[in-house]
């Protein structure tokens, strides 16, 4: 292709004077021979022929400007920037600049040792990067999160009980699953109203996130039932935690504009065993959590065969 014409040239001279990317021009000898305002402005650079860029990176250094270097060595800095600079036919590299902005330069190298370097200020994909990640946390958060209660809903609990089975299976851990129901519920609603249901229902998921420990788990398991997994416990101990639980239901007093309404909840609780399915131990939860209800509410009641365990 032959050379362009000198219109073309004053074009491109133009076009690069009044463009907000960074144009620069750099010889062999690695001297600013030319810069459009826009590189002039980020790296304070001088395009007098004599400038280099070492002379101008070390300028910018010691003054804190141009690109920021995290490394207080600024010598050694330099002398490793320089044995790369130039060596390959193009590279590109994402900077930050001391007043604030991220660019990414384009450096291009042709067989005469000239470099031409363009940069463009990508801020704004950084900052909607972070937003997308913000986002993306919060939809998770909410795709794990039971809307009334604040709590892990059903889907999350349950991915957690698959985790401790998991354990249970591969490390021999000790896990009991728990499984909560509020008593005689519908009277409640029949009597308070939905609204003061779901006050009920709020007040008890508190009461069960603040008896589980960090490693432990529980989740609204359904409209008022409740899922607790209690890690490294026996059946005994596992007992006594839900035991304290129900107490402090039994003497809550959930709603201001009821001050003596009192509620209560029932539990079932079974110990998982090596090679349980979700299925199977939610089963023998379930028929605990019956046989409490049988035997009267407002109780906690062992699946068979963990009742006899120490
Ligand atoms: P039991 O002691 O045998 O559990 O009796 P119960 O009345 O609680 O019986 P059941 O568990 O079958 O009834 C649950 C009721 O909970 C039925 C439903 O209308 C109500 N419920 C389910 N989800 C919600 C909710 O989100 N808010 C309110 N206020 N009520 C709900
Ligand atoms: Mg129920
Ligand atoms: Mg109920």
């Amino acid at each position: 292709m032959s050379p362009p014409d000198t219109e073309l040239l004053e074009q491109l001279h133009h076009l690069h004077e009044a463009s907000p990317q960074m144009v620069a021009l750099f010889d062999a000898q690695d001297r600013l021979r030319y810069a459009n305002p826009a590189f002039m402005s980020a790296f304070h650079a001088e395009a007098d022929g004599q400038t280099s860029w070492m002379s101008l990176m070390r300028a910018n250094l010691a003054a804190g400007r141009g690109n920021i270097v995290r490394t207080a060595d600024h010598q050694a800095w330099l002398a490793a920037a320089a044995s790369r600079r130039g060596k390959l036919p193009f590279r590109a590299f994402e900077a930050d600049l001391h007043d604030g902005r991220w660019i990414w330069m384009c450096e291009t190298v042709d067989d005469r040792g000239w470099m031409l370097c363009v940069a463009s200020d990508i801020t704004h994909l950084r900052q909607d990067g972070r937003a997308l990640r913000q986002e993306r946390d919060l939809a998770l958060r909410a795709a794990q999160t039971d809307a009334l209660t604040g709590i892990s809903n059903r889907a999350h609990v349950l991915h957690q009980l698959e985790q401790g089975l998991q354990r249970v299976r591969e490390q021999g851990a000790q896990l009991a699953v728990v499984l909560l129901d509020l008593d005689h519920f519908k009277r409640i609603n029949d009597s308070l109203g939905h609204e003061a249901g779901d006050q009920v229902i709020r007040d008890f998921a508190r009461r069960l996130q603040q008896s589980s420990r960090r490693a432990d788990g529980c989740g609204r398991y359904g409209g008022e039932e409740f899922m607790l997994l209690l890690c490294d416990v026996s059946a005994a101990e596992a007992q006594s935690i839900v035991e304290r639980l129900l107490a402090q239901t039994r003497s809550a007093r959930p709603l201001p504009q009821r001050p003596d309404f009192a509620y209560s909840s029932s539990a079932g609780l079974c110990m998982a065993r090596p090679g349980d399915s979700i299925e199977q131990v939610c089963h023998r939860a379930d028929m605990a959590l019956y046989a409490a209800k049988a035997a009267g509410r407002d109780r906690c009641a062992l699946a068979a065969g963990d009742d006899a365990q120490p």
